[in-house]
């Protein structure tokens, strides 16, 4: 189940885990995508009247995972997105839905619901906040972690909601789970989680600014000790150039000349003309305020006098796919776009477009520059959060000394940025150059997965007391 960067970490994140000796099962809700793809399933835990309904625990395997699915299906059996109704508007009962799926945690943590007693409980995001509030008090406890993914969704519900949750008495409180007179479900986890980590060092940072913070920089800045920054990683088997059935012409660092085929094809797809020699920038991304897609439109006239092409592949708010239409209906051949999610696409982009521009007003961590890193498509970014830390500037003195894999810009002034990856672009052993590198960053889960199980290790998870 995937609307963003939190799926590709719950995928993969537990599969580097075991090359770290760590065993991991994860709890999921039982949407239908979910219920469709069990390979193994058995139930291993029922409860007869749970937040208003029957739910079971299935304890089960798919790709590659060892799951616990939370199988309650007035809660979760629901098509589409797993937030939000078709018409777009939020899941009036989401407070319930996600307190149902903390508890269920909080269950399995502290009682061994299911048969699984882990040594530590990691919690993701809002959704799964709640559980560090479920288990206050609680006896016998493992080691908490909350990874905030986005700050932005903070999972804020109305406290007229308390008497449906069956919250432990008392901890709808100040360092609880009270945020300005609401049940704060990503509060309570900043507050309560043994350790906090974000998915970078330079947003961890950034988060504990009134400017980045999101009301919660004086929580973070309290908590600073127990925050940590772990940047993501990518699956490097999905996400292989060398292997991808999904892209043209296979390629790899030593025959990176076989990517002029997947440009070609890319150019073709999206009726753009067939000019090898034109620098192709591209976008895959959400269309949100967030992504500062809105800095390109102004910019769209620097690519066409750059010579460029323009592939923008998203869907989002309604306001950006008009205008990125717009602006392809009157640049054919220069711009195109694809409005909606497609995943394949996704890897042709990333295969046939020479550069990809990520103009974030802030990004947590980001995973298109390090898809984009692996594919050889030098990522042009903003300077802020998770984007700083895995792109390294191909400035004078990178270029001097060879380490370069992109460019990076004050947030907000994308057009000089262009232009000096025009003239980097003019230089074929340069931009060469610059591939390599980028080709041969290491983006993996191993660096990453090896700081979460020491961090992990550095828990006491011996009957840990709130
Ligand atoms: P966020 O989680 O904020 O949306 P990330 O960069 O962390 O941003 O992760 C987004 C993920 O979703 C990446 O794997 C990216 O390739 C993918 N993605 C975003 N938009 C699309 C789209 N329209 N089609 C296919 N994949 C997309």
């Amino acid at each position: 189940m995937k609307t963003g960067g939190l799926a590709d970490v719950a995928g993969a994140l537990p599969l580097a885990l075991a090359a770290e000796g760590v065993e991991t099962t994860t709890l999921v809700p039982g949407y239908p995508s979910v219920m469709g793809r069990l390979e193994t399933a058995s139930v291993v835990h029922r409860e007869a009247g749970f937040f208003g309904g029957a739910a079971r625990l299935v304890r089960a395997t798919a790709a590659g995972l060892d799951l616990m699915v939370l199988d309650a299906p007035h809660l979760f059996n629901r098509a589409g997105n797993p937030y939000s109704a078709a018409d777009g508007g939020d899941w009036p009962d989401n407070g319930v839905r996600f307190a149902a799926l903390s508890r269920m945690a909080a269950g399995i943590a502290a009682e061994g619901l299911g048969g699984v007693r882990p040594d530590v409980l990691h919690a993701h995001d809002w959704q799964a906040g709640l559980t560090m509030a479920y288990l206050d008090g609680a006896t016998r406890r493992p080691g908490t972690v909350l990874t905030v993914h986005n700050l932005a969704f903070q999972g804020n519900f109305p406290a007229g909601l308390l008497p449906d949750l069956g919250l432990p008495a008392g901890v709808f409180r100040l360092d609880g789970a009270e945020f300005h007179g609401m049940v704060g479900y990503l509060k309570a986890g900043l507050a309560m989680a043994d350790a906090i980590t974000t998915v970078s060092p330079t947003y961890a940072v950034e988060i504990q600014t009134p400017e980045s913070g999101m009301g919660f920089d004086g929580l973070l800045r309290y908590r600073a000790g127990a925050l940590h920054g772990i940047l993501n990683g990518i699956d490097d088997e999905v996400w292989n150039p060398a292997t991808d059935k999904l892209i043209a012409a296979p390629f790899d660092v030593r025959h990176l000349g076989r990517r002029a085929a997947n440009k070609a094809a890319l150019q073709a797809r999206f009726g753009l003309e067939a000019n090898p020699g034109a620098l192709v920038f591209g976008v895959i991304s959400r269309l949100s305020w967030q992504k500062g897609l809105d800095f390109l439109l102004p910019a769209l006239d620097t690519v066409l006098a750059l010579g460029g092409q323009l592939v923008i592949l998203g869907s989002g708010e309604a306001d950006l796919e008009t205008a990125f239409r717009a602006a392809a209906a009157r640049h054919p051949g220069r711009i195109a776009c694809f409005i909606g999610y497609d995943e394949g696409l996704a890897h042709q982009v990333q295969a046939g477009i020479d550069a990809i521009v990520v103009p974030s007003r802030f990004e947590p961590c980001g995973l298109t520059q390090l898809c984009a890193l692996r594919y050889g498509a030098i990522p042009i970014v903003a300077r802020t959060g998770g984007l700083a830390d895995t792109v390294i500037d191909a400035n004078e003195a990178a270029l001097a000394a060879h380490t370069g894999t992109g460019l990076q810009f004050p947030p907000g002034q994308l057009v000089p940025a262009l232009h000096r990856a025009a003239a980097l672009w003019a230089q074929p052993e340069v931009w060469a150059r610059l591939q390599r590198n980028a080709m041969q960053a290491d983006v993996s889960w191993r660096r990453p997965a090896a700081q979460y199980a020491a961090l992990y290790r550095g828990l006491n998870t011996d009957g840990r007391r709130g």
